[in-house]
């Protein structure tokens, strides 16, 4: 294998980045915050990720285990609704690293956001929804819940190189989507494809929209199209990883192409 487990890297990452207090999950997070994405979202930021990808924006929290602090599924609910009520937000999510180490956590989330008329959007690589049909099956049961699979990369090529995960673990990104659909899920309202396309072609991307087309035809056209932002630390990241995208933004959106 040439590259990382992102599966037993999970469980390493989950031993540092989680703990039980009386029976509840905590997760380690570094940051709560409000923003313009999907039109206003409140965020919980969590620490720690089972990919390694060189063009990570939170490389600096989600390559690491032992940063910030722990927070229960109540409090991290009650800050980030808290946030969004505020600032009148329909969505919450958490970002920063991956979301489902950890899994009870999320639920116990989950379940809070229920009672809500707030949407839960799920940011994910998909890897662990594609490993396990319990998982989506759970997930399927949240009302509230809009899970974002992100794909690193259009082919298993691509993904090893930008990921560090070997790549016959690319296709775990697809399980996850058929896993999801599997369970009644609504392709683009429920769940929906996201990529990243800084490092791609047109034709590894046609070869990317094919395989989506065979899982569901509707999944081609929702997919959220991602490209880097080119913030000062990521710029960082990728002078060091000596990786150029073809396109990327500068963080005030003006896109810079060829760079
Ligand atoms: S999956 Fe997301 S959080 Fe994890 S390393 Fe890749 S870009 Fe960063």
């Amino acid at each position: 294998m040439a590259g990382l487990d992102p599966f037993k890297l999970a469980e390493v990452v989950e031993r540092a980045v989680t703990r039980r207090v009386s029976g509840v999950q905590e997760r380690r997070y570094y940051r709560f915050r409000g923003g313009r994405w999907y039109g206003g979202i409140a965020t919980g930021d969590v620490v720690g990720c089972n990919l390694r990808c060189k063009f990570c924006w939170s490389w600096r929290y989600s390559y690491y285990c032992d940063k910030g602090w722990f927070e229960s599924p109540r409090s991290v609910f009650n800050r980030i609704s808290s946030i969004a009520s505020q600032r009148g937000y329909r969505y919450l999510r958490l970002s920063g690293g991956e979301p489902t180490i950890g899994l009870d956590h999320v639920y116990e989330l989950l379940e809070l956001v229920e009672d809500t008329d707030f949407v839960f959007i799920l940011e994910t690589n998909g890897l662990i929804i594609g490993r396990d049909t319990e998982v989506a099956r759970r997930l399927a049961s949240y009302s509230k819940l809009v899970v974002r699979v992100s794909f690193k990369g259009c082919t298993p090529e691509e993904f090893e190189y930008l990921s560090g995960a070997d790549k016959s673990f690319y296709e775990y990104h697809f399980r996850a989507l058929e896993n999801l659909l599997n369970q009644g899920l609504k392709p683009c309202g429920d769940f929906y494809p996201a990529v990243m396309l800084s490092f791609s072609n047109n034709e590894s991307y046609s070869v990317f929209k094919k395989r989506l087309a065979e899982i569901h035809p509707a999944l081609v056209e929702c997919i959220d199209e991602e490209y880097v932002i080119l913030y000062p630390h990521v710029k960082e990241l990728l002078r060091r990883n000596r990786l150029k995208p073809t396109v990327a933004y500068d963080p005030s959106g003006v896109p810079e192409s060829m760079i």
